[in-house]
């Protein structure tokens, strides 16, 4: 029963999928409703520790630490929880935790700087951070900045710093009545998460995510005709090497909700290092692999990763940014049996938008618009929606889509059509059997790793320092990273700064995946009349 993907509009693209009904559940209780098939089989398990939980465990956990938020914490209804962690185990726990209290969780990066954090945790009015010894330093530094003394939970057993709370202590509690959280009132369309996305320009903002939007979002993509997933049995279990971390919407829905609800095993890495990755797919024969572009070139091109490497693999879906479909078809010559993807998303859209049949073989494209979702390629002048072959600006619509970025209004205006189209900011096309491929960016944002690199954060950095008179920061291609920030500045008169002292001032205050790989001194930064800058002057004279 294929349907028709002609739409009243003309050149709307439609789905191929048929489309399916949205439940009106809460992301907490769709998570966990099919659990009961599968109450004893492996959910999470840490990749270097071993530590793991079955569903029953995981659930348990979940239930007792939602309501030690409630009754120790006395957290209630829309306050913001911070998760501040790298792959762990206890992650789902801390998510569902929380929601299961009425709460909204912030997925953040666990690496970041001070400064980073402490814009995000202000933003969203944090009420509580959940974290680890490892980022306890920075967010120690963030909150007294703030002066702020929400609590701290941090996950570790030992040598925790003064003033913080054991997560075991709240999360094993066998007195926790969990009776309290049948009174927590949580609807569909309240807010769920709020992860961070610079979108089409300027600096990270909150990005509103509804309970429908989460479970429409993982609902489409667990579609069988999508999921390569066996199903979970007594004796069978699909079994996902988890390295896309879990703070970014890809990593936190696609990944970690969408295939618990599926019966899935996630063996989580709590980083990417290459040795501990091949293990972790042999040890525990890893048939299902979510990545990024650099992970795929690592597979594909390094000649230590051999078809032995790749054996239990079965299906790839890789995401985030654009991989070269040559990429694709190296891994595929390794273990032809793998079904290799791409597949596109944004953190606004729940993380899902397409992706093509699990058995599909078409490496250059992006798939299909997922059920429920329709795409438009608006001219980049007329904004007429262009029909297949035509490149132009993405537009989408589907109930995946953010409801807004969080109190900016202003934001929010600018990146949605009067119509209800979110334009993503991507320039794409679509062919004449509605494969989409996503060809350039339009948008400022830089993808390093995947990762967000917004230019406008690096540029308020670099202006803060004295010798600086302008400056503007734009993404080159980079062979290990897909992409690299290189920062172009005019020194104040009189002044000398080399690009390598601006390089080291940068990159002291910044995480690693943003620091800026290269600088150069330019006499002046082009702007139209207005004093924007003209990036695309900028890259055309230099790049
Ligand atoms: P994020 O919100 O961090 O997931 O970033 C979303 C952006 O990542 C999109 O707007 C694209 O620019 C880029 N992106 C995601 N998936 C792909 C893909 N498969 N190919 C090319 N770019 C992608």
């Amino acid at each position: 029963g294929r349907k028709s993907t002609l739409s009243t509009e003309s050149n709307v693209l439609s789905s191929v999928y048929d489309d399916i009904p949205i439940s009106n559940d809460t992301l907490c209780d769709f998570v966990w409703q099919r659990m009961d098939r599968w109450p004893d089989k492996t959910a999470t398990v840490c990749s270097v520790t071993g530590r793991g939980y079955t569903y029953a465990q995981l659930h348990r956990i979940s239930m007792v630490f939602g309501a030690s938020l409630r009754s120790k914490l006395k957290l209630r209804e829309d306050d913001k929880v911070a998760i501040i962690l790298p792959n762990v185990p206890e992650y789902p726990c801390i998510v569902m935790g929380a929601l299961q209290a009425g709460c909204v969780v912030s997925p953040m990066n666990p690496l970041y700087t001070a400064e980073e954090l402490k814009r995000q945790l202000e933003l969203i009015d944090c009420k509580l951070v959940v974290s680890s010894k490892i980022s306890y330093p920075n967010i120690a530094q963030a909150l007294q900045s703030l002066k702020s003394k929400i609590p701290v939970i941090l996950i570790d057993n030992e040598g925790l710093p003064e003033g913080t709370i054991k997560f075991a202590d709240f999360a094993e509690d066998v007195n926790a009545d969990t009776n309290c959280l049948k009174s927590v009132k949580r609807s569909p369309d309240d807010v769920a998460v709020i992860p961070f996305s610079s979108g089409t320009s300027g600096f990270p903002k909150g990005v509103v995510l509804t309970h429908r939007s989460m479970v429409a979002s993982s609902v489409m993509i667990s579609s069988p005709e999508i999921m390569a997933i066996v199903e979970t049995t007594a004796t069978r279990q699909s079994v996902f090497a988890a390295v896309i971390p879990f703070f970014h919407i890809f990593g936190f829905n696609i990944l970690m909700l969408s295939q618990l609800y599926l019966g899935c095993k996630l063996v989580t890495l709590p980083h990417f290092k290459p040795d501990l990755f091949l293990q972790t797919i042999a040890k525990y024969k890893s048939d299902i692999l979510f990545m990024v572009p650099p992970i795929a070139v690592f597979l594909a091109r390094h000649p230590a990763v051999t078809p032995a490497h790749l054996q239990s693999v079965r299906s790839i879906i890789c995401g985030a940014a654009p991989l070269s479909p040559a990429d694709a078809d190296a891994i595929v010559a390794k273990n032809n049996n793998i079904y290799f993807r791409q597949g596109y998303g944004l953190t606004e859209t729940c993380g899902s938008f397409s992706v093509a049949r699990k058995t599909d073989r078409n490496h250059a494209s992006v798939g299909y618009v997922l059920s429920n979702c329709q795409a438009k390629i608006a001219d980049m002048e007329t904004h007429q929606a262009l029909g297949p072959g035509k490149e132009g600006e993405l537009w989408v619509r589907g109930p995946n889509v953010m409801s807004g970025y969080y109190k900016n209004e202003e934001a929010t205006k600018s990146d949605f059509t009067d119509d209800g189209w979110y334009k993503t900011g991507d320039i794409a096309k679509y062919d004449e059997n509605n494969y989409l491929y996503v060809t350039d960016r339009l948008k400022e944002l830089i993808k390093v790793k995947g990762y967000q690199v917004p230019p406008a954060e690096l540029e308020t950095v670099i202006r803060t320092h004295p010798k600086v008179a302008d400056c503007a920061v734009l993404g080159v291609k980079d062979p290990a990273t897909g992409e690299a920030p290189k920062a172009f500045f005019v020194p104040q008169p009189g002044q000398s700064l080399t690009p390598e002292e601006l390089m080291a001032f940068v990159n002291s205050k910044v995480t690693s995946y943003k620091q800026i790989k290269q600088a150069q001194i330019v006499d002046e930064i082009p702007k139209n009349p207005g004093g924007k800058i003209l990036k695309r002057v900028l890259k055309e004279k230099y790049c």
